[in-house]
């Protein structure tokens, strides 16, 4: 659905897209969690290498798991490797006025104020080095200050995008509000012990509005039933939005977006920013929408579900029907 947001980051929409990505891929978890593992709850604690460089650093261990899972979202080759995400540009390494942008000897780098610090002892401060990039670039971001503000004046610094700056900030809340690195569960947003239905209605043409190719699964359902986040995430809109009506769209660590569309109403609590859990209810089933706020009854009661993927430079809306295929029996085989 168009308008599900409204973001200054280039949009491009592919309709074309394979069907079902790898919703196990994260920063963290060293073996993937398969989607009917139980849920909710955390399941893992802290990696050691955060908490340890959280005691170095004395930086959050969230703010730490936050920023290098932007990293992670953007520079990932495969998930091999759990560390060496970072991208230090050179003259953030080797320092702004260095001649040798590829300079390896700690001390020089220092004089030129570059990050390049050598962690493990090898006399050299190389940016193919675990340590020695993960080192640098952490100690770099404490140096000003641990604190929320002065943390965000620094990533600013380094990052030059606001942009970046609050998403990596909505991974902190994410993080922080769950207590744990490991949040890959996923629930039916219907429960399933309530009546409704859906078949994969991906790239249908509709009515209102001009011309627009569904992106979405409508789940029909009696008005007012619950709807639930099907992930830990955080709520980056809210609100009324002419062709959704009443809706949420809920980020994740892993860069996807869902958007919740039609609601009758939204549940107590929750609002923009808030952190919400796998089967948290978000709010219930309406038919809001096609219209002016408060426009309602166009058509029956269903929850529009819609999943998007941001890479960091394109984001794209992908057929959510196999993965909701896949946790419907999830849930129904946990139970
Ligand atoms: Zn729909």
């Amino acid at each position: 659905m168009r308008n599900w947001k409204t973001t200054k980051t280039l949009r491009l929409l592919f309709l074309t897209l394979p069907a079902m990505i790898n919703l196990q891929s994260t920063g963290f978890c060293a073996t993937s969690v398969s989607a009917n593992v139980a849920v909710p709850g955390p399941t893992a604690p802290i990696p050691a290498w955060i908490e340890q460089l959280s005691k170095q650093t004395g930086l959050n261990w969230y703010d730490i798991a936050a920023i290098h899972q932007y990293e992670f979202n953007i520079h990932k080759k495969n998930n091999s490797d759990q560390q060496t995400h970072i991208y230090i540009p050179d003259r953030w390494w080797s320092g702004l006025l260095n001649p040798h942008s590829d300079e390896t000897n700690p001390g020089i780098i220092r004089v030129f104020g570059g990050i390049g610090q050598d962690a493990d002892g090898d006399g050299q401060a190389l940016r193919t080095s675990r340590n020695d990039v993960t080192q640098s670039f952490f100690s770099y971001l404490a140096k000003n200050g641990t604190s929320e503000k002065k943390l965000e004046h620094t990533l600013l610094q380094f990052y030059e995008d606001p942009n970046i700056v609050t998403r990596i900030e909505e991974y902190r809340e994410i993080f922080k509000h769950s207590n744990s690195t490991s949040l890959q569960s996923f629930v039916f947003p219907i429960p399933v012990k309530r009546d409704y239905s859906y078949k994969d209605t991906w790239g249908d043409g509709r009515s209102w509005g001009g011309r627009r190719i569904h992106e979405g699964t409508d789940i029909f359902a009696p008005y007012g039933t619950p709807v639930l986040s099907v992930t830990y995430g955080y709520i980056e809109s809210l609100g009324w939005n002419k062709y959704g009506g009443w809706r949420v769209g809920i980020r994740t660590v892993d860069n996807l977006y869902f958007y919740y569309a039609h609601l009758s109403g939204y549940a107590k609590g929750i609002k923009q920013g808030t952190v919400v859990k796998p089967g948290e209810v978000i709010g219930y089933v309406g038919s809001s929408g096609y219209g002016k706020i408060g426009t309602s009854g166009k058509f029956p009661p269903h929850l529009h579900f819609g999943m998007y993927k941001d890479t960091g430079k394109h984001e794209w809306a992908f057929d959510p029907y196999p993965n909701l295929r896949r946790w419907e029996q999830a849930v129904r085989k946990r139970r």
